[in-house]
């Protein structure tokens, strides 16, 4: 339905007031809501990740939440019932830090609830900021579905989980070697350790051959956990060892022997050949003592000091203790010398302290059985881009241990389980015990199955948040609530950044298997990181940090969201540049202005079908030009190519439309006794199609002054529908015209050429030219030229136009090329 009068646009271009005004008229309509009644469109689930609230909505952010919006906008457009999540993943070490700091306390001297109490508070300022940083950008969540980890109702569901995985026998306690932070004094994952380059100091030690007089060098960057040495290895092959086999080696400063073993992972190039097995130095320690069944002495406590084991040394941390033992080492002749290495560590990824190996008791998920599975799963998965499922599954097989779902902290869900007082036995809670949390509540039995005692003690560990976090996909579509769930399940497409791969791709992707038997989603949409203008890694600390809030003040979220979206190719990174954000505001006045044109030149145009309407050369141009853009865009969307998108669209919508389609039929309009009511009506038909056509298509990347234009030019206004549920343009392919195309794109290059003949003679460009002459050529016919004769004399203000079919003087008209041409037809 055409309106009467088409309204016209402000001149003022306010693009702050504009965002806020939609962002809460959306809001008020819930006009992103899932409908679960409607079940005659398709239905479209997004599994938003639930950041960790960090109290920053940063540019990474902002770059994600840009992606998976489009793909919201663009789906509910093409028809889809599209079910836009958004939760909170609140429980974490990040926050106890955070806490720690802040409030200036330490949450082994508080009792935990009152610790607890004070990391929700935090959260829940951090999602506030969050929150309104994903509200500014204009995302299109559906709010009603708002949940956070921390609230004892997803408790349930995380603890649900993990009692269907036991009773299906993913689940086990075990003492293990785990990766230990000794500051934050828990166990963390392999995805939480980050490894660097670090400088370290390599010590040559004399270990003695036990009954003889000779002694074995070995190289060690880690003499302080000489008292936990287990054994002495060399490569089996490495002959210089040859004649101490089965002998057995004094350890420096203790009265131990160990025995110098085989083992085909030693590098007989490193440092003397010889290396000390101890309990552990790190993962290749672990996997020998495994190989050879050797003893394990702990060393180390949980805050990462030498424990009684250690003799002389106890009470020291790692560093005072490794300075005490190589004093007495030199002191004893047993320090042959030092050299400096470049060594690489792991570095706890919330604080980056060292990260230790301590064997402890912890619970576990069998996950490693499952990387056939996550492998199949991931290659029927389709990636965008493709090449990104090679770092799940590279992940997965490098993985040397099962996942250590326990944490030694506060802030986290329990764990459903208690030990029986007497024997001991494992008490898991029933299914519809939870949510509990045992440090606060008892089992609901009287008496132990096993002894019948009826004291009880609890779990005190919580899960890792990753525990949470990895059955988003089900819980968004509604389970276990829902009987219908599996119909939001797969989720349709699961974002994440390229550096949560190993994480939350990961963990989801076991998680699901191990529950359902199905993956999780079946697509995957992966972003870059946010670099700098400088190329490094945006950070604080490099001093190229940007703010997203410095952003949206200055330009809106629409220029920020063509950052984002034209930044770079998908999974790649990209860098902030201002200048880029400069482009999009720019581009956004221009789409403003001459919208306000556009609806000036259609103040009576009302659509009605009397008068004919004759459509001339560029009409027919732009119309067809207009269709094969729908049809990139359309195309480029669907792969996931957000900036292949927006490229054709600024490049259409500023030069072929803005900058040839509408100067050239300026003079159409204005003049209708000159051309005709005919002619006149069919360039205000284009106009109005196209500008519709090219509003559409941007509502995605560019939600809000789209949809302002949209309602003021097309909207209907006691009956307003929003250009976000409107149907998306499909192309038709009896507009396109080749034919038309090839006689426009002469046209214009005409018309660009005595533009360019006008400014190089520095007249004014409504000046006017008595005799237009034109010769035309074997690909240019005059019959070509007499055809857009009409447009190109009135552009050109030319009286009269002569087509000769001969050589001639004068200018060359240059190739068509639209950026060229554009530049003289502003
Ligand atoms: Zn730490
Ligand atoms: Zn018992």
């Amino acid at each position: 339905m055409l309106p009467e009068n088409m309204r016209e646009l402000s001149k003022e271009f306010d693009i702050l007031a504009i965002e806020k005004k939609w962002q809460s008229r959306w809001e008020e309509k819930g006009l992103y809501h899932f409908n679960w009644k409607d079940r005659t469109r398709p239905s479209f689930s997004i599994d938003t990740p639930p950041p960790y609230p960090s109290g920053d909505f940063h540019m990474g952010n902002l770059l994600n939440w840009t992606y998976f919006d489009i793909l919201a906008r663009y789906k509910r457009m093409n028809g889809f019932n599209v079910h836009f999540p958004q939760g909170w993943d609140c429980h974490g070490l990040g926050i106890e830090v955070q806490v720690e700091k802040e409030d200036g306390v330490k949450k082994r001297e508080m009792p935990p609830d009152k610790f607890r109490q004070l990391c929700e508070k935090l959260v829940k300022k951090y999602i506030a900021i969050m929150k309104e940083g994903i509200m500014r950008l204009g995302c299109s969540n559906d709010w009603t579905t708002e949940y956070r980890t921390m609230d004892p109702d997803y408790w349930r569901r995380t603890q649900l989980s993990f009692i269907l995985l036991y009773k299906k026998g993913f689940m086990y306690q075990g003492t293990h070697p785990v990766n230990w932070c000794p500051r934050c004094e828990t166990a963390i994952a392999d995805a939480e350790v980050d490894y660097e380059q670090h400088d370290g100091t390599l010590h040559y030690l004399k270990f003695a051959v036990e009954n003889s007089d000779e002694y074995l060098r070995i190289a060690t960057t880690r003499p302080e956990l000489i008292p936990a040495c287990v054994a002495v290895a060399v490569h089996p092959e490495d002959t210089r060892f040859f004649k101490y086999k089965n002998k057995r080696l004094g350890v420096p400063e203790t009265k131990r022997t160990v025995p110098l073993i085989l083992d085909n992972t030693v590098d007989p190039s490193f440092g003397t050949g010889v290396v000390m097995i101890c309990t552990y130095g790190d993962k290749a320690d672990v996997k020998i003592v495994i190989r050879h069944k050797l003893p394990v002495i702990i060393i180390l406590t949980e805050n990462g000091r030498i424990n009684q084991n250690g003799g002389k040394y106890a009470g020291l941390t790692s560093l005072e203790a490794r300075k005490a033992i190589v004093a007495d080492l030199a002191k004893d002749g047993l320090l042959e010398k030092t050299e400096k290495i470049k060594q690489e560590i792991g570095l706890c990824d919330r604080c980056d302290s060292s990260v230790e190996i301590l064997e402890l008791r912890q619970w576990f998920m069998k996950t490693r059985e499952l990387t056939d599975r996550v492998e199949k799963a991931a290659n029927q998965v389709l990636w965008y881009p493709d090449y990104m499922k090679v770092r799940l599954i590279d992940w997965a097989r490098s993985l040397d241990w099962d996942w250590v779902i326990s944490r030694q902290r506060v802030f986290g869900t329990p764990i459903p389980i208690w030990y029986c007082k007497k024997c001991n036995e494992t008490i898991l809670a029933e299914e519809n015990w939870v949510p509990i949390d045992p440090k606060t509540e008892k089992p609901r039995i009287t008496q132990c199955p096993k002894c019948g005692s009826s004291e009880f003690v609890p779990e005190l560990d919580v899960f890792d948040t990753w525990m949470d976090s990895s059955i988003s996909c089900a819980v968004h579509a509604g389970w276990p609530d829902s009987k219908d769930w599996k119909r939001l399940f797969p989720a349709d497409v699961h974002p994440s950044g390229i550096d949560i791969i190993r994480t939350w791709a990961y963990y989801l992707m076991v998680r699901h298997l191990a529950l359902f038997d199905e993956a999780p989603y079946k697509s995957c949409l992966i972003n870059g990181m946010v670099l700098g203008a400088d190329g490094r890694k945006m950070s604080k600390s490099l001093k190229n940090y940007v703010a997203t809030p410095l952003v949206l003040d200055k330009r809106g979220a629409d220029a920020a969201r063509q950052w984002a979206a034209g930044g770079g190719t998908t999974g790649s990174d990209i860098p902030f540049r201002w200048p880029d954000v400069e482009y999009s505001w720019r581009f956004l006045i221009k789409l403003w202005n001459a919208s306000g044109f556009v609806s000036k030149l259609l103040a009576d145009y009302t659509g009605d079908r009397k008068t004919k309407q004759v459509l001339q050369p560029l009409d027919k141009w732009v119309l067809s030009k207009c269709e094969r853009l729908t049809g990139k865009v359309t195309d480029a969307l669907e792969k996931c190519q957000f900036n292949l998108a927006l490229e054709e669209l600024r490049n259409f919508t500023w030069h072929t439309f803005c900058d040839c389609y509408l100067e050239a039929v300026k003079d159409r309009l204005y003049n209708p006794e000159v051309y005709g009511q005919e002619k006149r009506k069919a360039a205000q038909h284009t106009l109005y199609v196209v500008l519709e056509r090219v509003l559409k298509l941007l509502a995605p990347i560019i939600p809000h002054v789209t949809e302002e234009i949209f309602q003021t030019l097309y909207g209907d206004e006691k009956n307003p529908q929003s250009i976000h549920v409107s149907p998306w343009p499909t192309t038709d392919e009896k507009l396109m015209d080749e034919e038309a195309e090839k006689q426009g794109d002469m046209e214009v290059a005409i018309i660009a050429e005595v533009r360019r003949e006008k400014a190089e003679k520095h007249l004014p460009l409504n000046s006017k030219i008595a005799k237009l002459t034109i010769y035309a050529g074997e690909k240019i016919t005059a019959e070509m030229i007499k055809q857009g004769q009409v447009d190109i004399a009135g552009t050109c203000k030319a009286a009269g136009i002569l087509v000769l079919s001969e050589k001639g003087k004068g200018r060359e008209v240059k190739p068509y090329d639209i950026r060229f041409v554009a530049e003289y037809l502003k």
